[in-house]
């Protein structure tokens, strides 16, 4: 059975992929695509606000990037020339994407190609036609910028117009 996608209803596995999942935003007005870097639940933090399931420390696994590929081109598709918004019953006035934002269960800088996803998920989403419209989001604790890797990801963000947000 099909969920009704609604500002409450945010289960991640609503549409069965393994990194990109849909929020519809209550404050943005309108649907955000999620990535979700950490499939194991892994952060480098314990916030005691923290709703992540399980949550362990540790950092993101290794990427696939075929497979982030694939789901990232074929939802795009899906929310832009397939029947996303009525299979999943989306209010006619949040039918709209509001952000990409690279935000899981964990922290996603943690990931050790963080700039390759970055620039990968930028590319796919501006040859859709989502980017630059839309706004590119990545959601950090910002506790590990100081490394190289992670400053080169930032730089591919800021490249594509994209923003940092802290939790
Ligand atoms: S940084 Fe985010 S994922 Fe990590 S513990 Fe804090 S709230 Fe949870």
């Amino acid at each position: 059975m099909v969920s009704k996608l609604t500002v409450t209803n945010h289960r991640s596995d609503i549409v069965g992929l393994k990194y990109v999942y849909p929020v519809i935003s209550r404050r943005m007005g309108g649907l955000s695509i999620g990535i979700n870097f950490n499939t194991n639940n892994a952060c480098n933090w314990r916030c005691i606000y923290c709703q992540v399931p399980d949550l362990k420390i540790g950092a993101a696994p290794e990427m696939d990037f075929k497979l982030l590929e694939d789901e990232l081109r074929f939802f795009l598709d899906d929310v832009l020339n397939g029947d996303f918004y009525e299979r999943f019953q989306v209010d006619e006035d949040k039918r709209i994407i509001k952000d990409i934002a690279i935000a899981g269960n964990g922290e996603p800088t943690s990931l050790k190609e963080f700039a390759k996803a970055v620039e990968l998920i930028g590319k796919i989403a501006t040859e859709a036609g989502v980017l630059p419209r839309c706004h590119y989001v990545l959601i950090t604790n910002g506790s590990l910028v100081h490394q190289a890797k992670v400053q080169a990801g930032l730089k591919i963000l800021k490249s594509y117009g994209g923003e940092v947000r802290l939790v």
